[in-house]
């Protein structure tokens, strides 16, 4: 079985090795678990390690971070610890742990355990295998619920009857990885799903716990697919009662992805999209205003996120009407789109079919946004000008000319602004 470990990058061998030894030492037996363990097998890539210590994960982790001198920060309650290696690599280790739940869709109650107790609470039989990495069975895989089997039946499977109504963010899951490796929840598990369904189950759970599953099925590479899914099977109700999946719903999905991929392709030097926003947008684009408000209370979303979903809640009529004329002063275009992020903006041009606001928005993203002035504050002083609000305006006059290609260098800047401020 250790044929799995020896298709990996020499550097997660080596990470894997070191690990081994540590539990060696340490008399704490360890095994990589989970997603990992599940992607090892399929073969695909997979950078986020997850260790499960038979001790103290903790004193564990600190061992090994100090071995690779790597960052490493530690949960203590919860007796977890993350190492972060480099280029976007990380290892999780926690000490195996048992979970009871007190009433359905509850936190669930969490106890130290034993590798079993570990892979028993877990959400279905192909995230629910080990691989060992202790001395005398190195890389021997730990299937207890035939985990391999469903691999390679393509089949996802829960470990018990109750396991969707016992975590109903399941539901989720469950979508997420049969469309991500395109197999079928098996018949049984199907049944429960739909029964903890028409329990309205996902209304229980904390909103908290379901928007982090929700944002993972729009942060995977083709969320159609899983949301159309989700939608069939469970409908959108859990996230408003006034939310449905329409053809309109569909059909602006596809046009998001599609400037979505516009943007990668055109945009490569622009700060990465969270492209599950304007996928979140999309589907929240029946709801009003205050029932946006709403939702974003109600599941604790950011600011950030929050700010965006509410700027393309507002924009107004005459803003999609301004940008859409053929011609449009270019500093005009810049401060009607300057203030609004990369997903509103893109989302704009996903709503709007119209052939004029597609390319005005081409243009500012291509030309004008960020533009900047050499002109300063400093340089106004110089010209015995005091500080105070005629400042902005004469910068933004200064601005306003350079995107409109009257100025261009900064000795051009700065005779407008002596011809502003009518110095000779
Ligand atoms: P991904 O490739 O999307 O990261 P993953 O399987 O690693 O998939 P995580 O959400 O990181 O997903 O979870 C890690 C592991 O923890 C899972 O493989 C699963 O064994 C377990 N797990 C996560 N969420 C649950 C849950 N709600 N119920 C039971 N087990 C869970």
């Amino acid at each position: 079985m250790k044929d799995y470990f020896d298709k990996l990058p020499q550097e997660l061998q080596d990470l894997i090795k070191l690990a081994s030894d540590i539990a060696g030492r340490s008399g704490m037996p360890a095994y990589l678990v989970g997603g990992f363990v599940r992607d090892l097998i399929l073969g695909v890539r997979n950078l986020d390690l997850d260790i499960v210590v038979e001790g103290d994960a903790i004193k564990f982790a600190s061992d090994f971070a100090s071995c690779l001198k790597a960052k490493f920060i530690t949960h203590r309650r919860f007796g977890t610890a993350t190492v972060f290696i480099n280029h976007g690599l990380k290892i999780d280790f926690a000490t195996a742990r048992k979970e009871t739940y007190p009433y359905p869709a509850s936190l669930p109650q969490v106890t130290f355990g034993s590798l079993r107790d570990d892979l028993v609470r877990r959400d279905f039989t192909i995230n629910a295998m080990a691989a060992s990495l202790n001395q005398g069975e190195f890389g021997k895989i730990i299937d207890l619920f035939n985990g391999r089997e469903d691999l390679r039946n393509k089949l996802i499977r829960v470990l018990h009857d109750l396991s969707f109504i016992d975590d109903p963010t399941r539901l989720l899951r469950a979508v997420r990885f049969e469309q991500r490796y395109d197999f079928k929840i098996e018949p049984r598990t199907l049944k429960y799903l739909k029964e903890a369904s028409r329990l309205k189950m996902l209304h229980k759970v904390h909103p908290q716990r379901v928007r982090d599953e929700l944002i993972l099925i729009l942060q995977e590479s083709s969320p159609l697919k899983p949301v159309k899914r989700l939608c069939a099977l469970c409908g959108l109700s859990f996230i408003d009662t006034e939310m449905s999946f329409t053809k309109k719903t569909n059909a602006f999905l596809k046009a998001v992805q599609a400037q979505i991929a516009w943007f990668g392709k055109t945009h490569i030097s622009r700060r990465k999209l969270d492209a599950w926003v304007m996928y979140f947008m999309a589907l929240i684009e029946q709801l009003n205003i205050s029932r946006v408000r709403r939702l974003c209370r109600q599941f604790v979303f950011r600011k950030g996120e929050e700010k965006r979903f509410l700027d393309y809640k507002k924009i107004k009529r005459s803003l999609v009407l301004q940008l859409s004329r053929s011609h449009i002063k270019p500093s005009r275009l810049f401060w009607l789109l300057e203030p609004l992020s990369y997903e509103v903006i893109l989302l704009l041009r996903a709503k709007y079919k119209d052939k004029a606001l597609h390319r005005n928005i081409a243009d500012f993203l291509r030309m004008y946004n960020g533009m900047r002035i050499d002109t300063t504050g400093e340089h106004l002083r110089q010209f015995g000008l005091t500080p105070g609000p005629l400042y902005q305006r004469i910068l933004r006059r200064v601005l306003n000319a350079k995107l409109n290609g009257l100025v261009r260098t900064k000795e051009e800047e700065l005779s407008l602004v002596k011809r502003i401020l009518k110095i000779k």
